[in-house]
């Protein structure tokens, strides 16, 4: 009957008129962004061993990874930088690195008025993932639980012990 779908719908109308808003005063407020949403990308140094396989993996070539051999046998990481303005977010870096040194997750408001700006080295890409587990209660996108900076230097030279599994 034509009158019962307007009451319908109005009462629909109604019962919205007296909810909280969904809609927020971005960007004075912002929404708390679930730890594992798939967003950005972050690179954690204290997980990198300098392997590559990353930057084989990238297929528009936007990571660029250089090293120097340590006494050890391990690798120093001299560079390591990602130029988000060739990046396609695909996510082929995260499948690729066997350490979870580079995976999903970051800043969601990443527009900048630079495009230049897009282009981020070690120091960068480190400020980025500190503030994302300093935002995350020392946790990674991936949900294992993350050293905090005074416990395991982030900036050291010398070598660490890393596994697949912490
Ligand atoms: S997300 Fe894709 S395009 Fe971006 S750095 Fe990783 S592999 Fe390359
Ligand atoms: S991010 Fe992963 S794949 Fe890339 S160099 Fe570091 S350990 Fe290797």
């Amino acid at each position: 009957m034509y009158g019962a779908g307007i009451a319908r719908g109005l009462k629909v109308t109604f019962s919205y008129l007296f909810r909280k808003p969904f809609t927020i005063q971005y960007p004075e407020e912002q929404r708390p962004i679930p730890v594992n949403a798939r967003t950005n990308l972050l690179w954690f140094e204290e997980r990198c061993t300098g392997c590559s396989t990353c930057a084989q993996a990238c297929p528009d070539g936007c990571i660029l990874v250089e090293t120097s051999p340590r006494e050890d046998g391990s690798l120093n990481i001299d560079r390591y930088e990602i130029d988000f303005r060739l990046c396609m977010y695909c996510g082929l870096c995260v499948e690729a690195c066997p350490y979870e040194a580079i995976q999903a997750g970051g800043p969601v408001d990443d527009a900048t008025y630079d495009f230049n700006e897009l282009y981020r080295d070690k120091d960068k890409l480190t400020a980025m993932s500190q503030t994302f587990l300093e935002w995350h209660d020392f946790t990674y996108p991936n949900g294992k639980p993350a050293p905090k900076q005074d416990e395991y230097p982030l900036h050291t030279g010398k070598p660490v012990e890393r596994d697949r599994t912490r």
